[in-house]
């Protein structure tokens, strides 16, 4: 897969042998995600908002009401900046000085274009529904004519972006390994609880298996056995 090119701004300043321009890191960092934060300027007040997202190829997708301001602010071509961010690990080092966090980040540059054909638009609200839930697709009213009017969907492409990936444990300075402290990690994960059926759910319908053994992006596998596994490549 082709590199991202740095750009001056994506170039990453501080600690940036954490950084990368690897499509592969990016994608999977952003297919192992439910959501983003969307940035951009609005009356030039910054605003960050958090959305869901699914990545088709080149392009991340982002939906929602043809009201938000997020849609129709981006759909006007301002700059958008989108970051994607899964949070790992809390380091905890001997020094306050050199505590951190494990994380892996991605952010991608760019604007944004309206998706508008009706077909390419429920090409992406489908991508976006097996991305949250994989096989809930199928199960799902569709959406009404009215219902596909009333939402935006939006392409991203990633052409300027980078990654950026903090593993494993503290880095202390040499003279404070010395010390008695405890130091090291304590692991964060997003667990999924069990499902809590509807109180006007029908009788006797079935929980689907993709709803019992729900499985959250970043712990699925690819037929390669990668994590934060798509099969929208
Ligand atoms: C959960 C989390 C917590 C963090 N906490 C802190 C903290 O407390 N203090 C702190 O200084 N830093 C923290 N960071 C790192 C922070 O995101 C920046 O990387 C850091 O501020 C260094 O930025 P810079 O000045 O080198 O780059 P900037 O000049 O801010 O950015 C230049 C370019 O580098 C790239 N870039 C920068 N940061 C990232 C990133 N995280 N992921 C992907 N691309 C990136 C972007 O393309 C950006 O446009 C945290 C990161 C995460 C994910």
């Amino acid at each position: 897969m082709e590199a991202l090119p740095p750009t001056e701004r994506t170039r990453l300043k501080r600690l940036p042998q954490r950084g990368s321009y690897d499509r592969e890191t990016v994608y999977r960092i952003i297919d192992g995600a439910l959501f983003c934060h969307v940035g951009f300027l609005h009356n030039q007040v910054p605003f960050v908002i958090p959305t869901l997202h699914v990545r088709i190829g080149e392009q991340l997708y982002v939906h929602g009401s043809a009201a938000s301001r997020m849609l129709r602010t981006a759909a006007e071509g301002v700059a958008l900046c989108v970051t994607v961010t899964h949070v790992d690990g809390l380091v905890l080092a001997r020094s306050a000085f050199h505590h951190s966090i494990n994380y892996r980040s991605a952010i991608i540059l760019g604007v944004a274009q309206e998706v508008t054909d009706p077909d390419a638009k429920l090409r992406v609200l489908h991508a976006l529904v097996e991305h949250v839930v994989p096989g809930r697709w199928q199960d799902a009213r569709p959406p009404c004519p009215k219902e596909l009017a009333a939402t935006s969907v939006l392409a991203l492409p990633i052409t300027e972006a980078s990654a950026k990936v903090r593993p494993g444990g503290p880095g202390d300075d040499a003279a404070d390994y010395a010390l008695p402290i405890w130091a090291g990690v304590i692991p964060l994960k997003i667990v999924t609880g069990a499902p809590v059926a509807d109180e006007r759910l029908m009788g006797g319908v079935e929980v689907p298996e993709y709803v019992a053994n729900y499985l959250l992006p970043d712990t699925r596998r690819d037929s390669d056995g990668k994590a934060g596994g798509t099969n929208l490549r």
